[in-house]
């Protein structure tokens, strides 16, 4: 979707008051000589900002205001070298309030609504998004945070909560929970809103039969923002993104190009309005597609697909480019299996093996043979034949975190 001249009017003031200031892209700019952006072709000659620049930036070169007028920084978690501190202007925190205004709003979400916020609250973008989303709109906030199962499913009745926002492993393990403790009709519970996380169709499906609820996909990244700059309509197909506050565009990750829409790649944000941090053509190492046409749901807001992944997930097998959702597309066309899973894809005797863990959820079928019919179905649609083993359900972890399901042992 080519930048609009309103969009580019707005990238070009941040290109000119980043140019002038410390800011990280400010230097970027200056080397590249580039002092204002007028047309698209020098819109795709801006310099793309990396994850790595935003690190050396540690700890506030990407303040791109005077320090008086920053209110508040948040940090992208750190758990692979240097964090990342992202300062907002109270016109930031406002902005991000709005958009996630618009998501709750995008989901029927309304201020008769009880909203049950199970993300992390503090340095975390998650929790207080949710929060200023659903103040802004009026509904009532139950700021849980993250864990303490029994606790969240006592509020859930007690507070008689519509809307969980949480994970999708989150909200499986309390699908679950529910089950097992058989509180069916005292939760009253109507939609999810769901982040952070790629799923597959098959654990969507799980989560809304079993909670018996809409489920509604929530976009964003602590770089540009937080989570709520795009979310799913009650369509169910893709995700509109505020195209008022960013600018998205997808990339070839191995060349850095424009793909067409509809043609999958990762996805590079530029942020229109943002004071405290503006980044500009920030590679997400998300990968999607813009999905072209009109929406049933007549929004304007242009869409994106569901998330395939990290370009940086990308696993290379026997020189196959394998995303661990197209093995989850597969594992969910078995009504046998239950839509946890593992990857674990090692090197031995010269050649790299992957091996898949997945469960029945029944004891009566015979597990050679499902494993056998699963590592077909993967040769026929992959290229190539992996080792299956089927387990028990309830074998393979759960977690209150972002599951980690795909463990590559060639590099440990
Ligand atoms: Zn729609």
């Amino acid at each position: 979707m080519e930048i609009n001249d309103e969009q580019l009017a707005m990238v070009n003031d941040q290109v000119k008051r980043l140019e002038k200031s410390d800011n990280f892209y400010g230097k970027k700019l200056r080397e590249a000589g580039i002092r204002e952006v007028k047309s698209i072709e020098e819109f795709k000659a801006l310099p793309f900002s990396q994850k790595q620049d935003l690190r050396d930036a540690y700890p506030l070169g990407l303040m791109a205001v005077p320090e008086e007028k920053i209110v508040r920084i948040h940090s992208s978690s750190g758990t692979t070298g240097t964090p990342v501190i992202i300062p907002y202007t109270a016109k930031d925190v406002d902005d991000w309030a709005e958009m996630f205004k618009r998501c709750y709003e995008m989901a029927g979400v309304t201020n008769k609504d009880r909203v049950q916020i199970t993300p992390g609250y503090g340095l975390w973008t998650a929790g207080i998004g949710f929060q200023a989303g659903c103040e802004r709109l009026g509904a009532m906030a139950v700021p849980m945070g993250p864990g303490n199962t029994k606790k969240q499913l006592q509020f859930m009745q007690d507070m008689k909560t519509t809307v969980l926002c949480s994970t999708s492993s989150y909200a499986l393990l309390l699908a679950e929970e529910i089950e097992k403790e058989d509180l069916g009709d005292k939760i009253y519970l109507k939609k999810g809103i769901i982040g952070s996380e790629r799923w597959g169709e098959k654990m969507r499906n799980r989560i809304k039969g079993e909670l018996g609820i809409e489920i509604y996909d929530i976009y964003g990244l602590t770089e540009i923002y937080g989570p709520g700059i795009g979310i799913s309509c009650k369509y169910e197909c893709g995700m509109h993104y505020w195209d008022d506050y960013i600018y998205l565009e997808i990339i070839n990750p191995e060349t850095g190009e424009n793909v067409p829409d509809g043609t999958w790649g990762e996805i590079v944000i530029t942020t229109l309005v943002k004071e405290g941090a503006p980044l500009i053509r920030f590679r997400t190492h998300d990968i999607s597609r813009i999905i072209p046409g009109d929406c049933a749901c007549g929004s304007r807001y242009p869409r994106i697909d569901t998330i395939m992944g990290r370009s940086d997930d990308m696993m290379k097998i026997k020189g196959v480019n394998v995303f661990p959702k197209q093995i989850e597309e597969i594992l969910a066309t078995f009504d046998d299996l239950s839509s946890e899973y593992q990857i674990r894809i090692s090197h031995l005797d010269g050649k790299d093996t992957m091996r898949i863990y997945v469960e029945a959820t029944t004891g009566l079928v015979d597990f050679a043979e499902l494993a056998e019919a699963v590592a077909e179905k993967v040769k026929a649609r992959i290229g190539f034949t992996p080792i299956v083993k089927v387990v028990e359900i309830g074998v393979l972890p759960r977690s209150e975190k972002k599951s980690k399901r795909v463990i590559d042992e060639r590099f440990e």
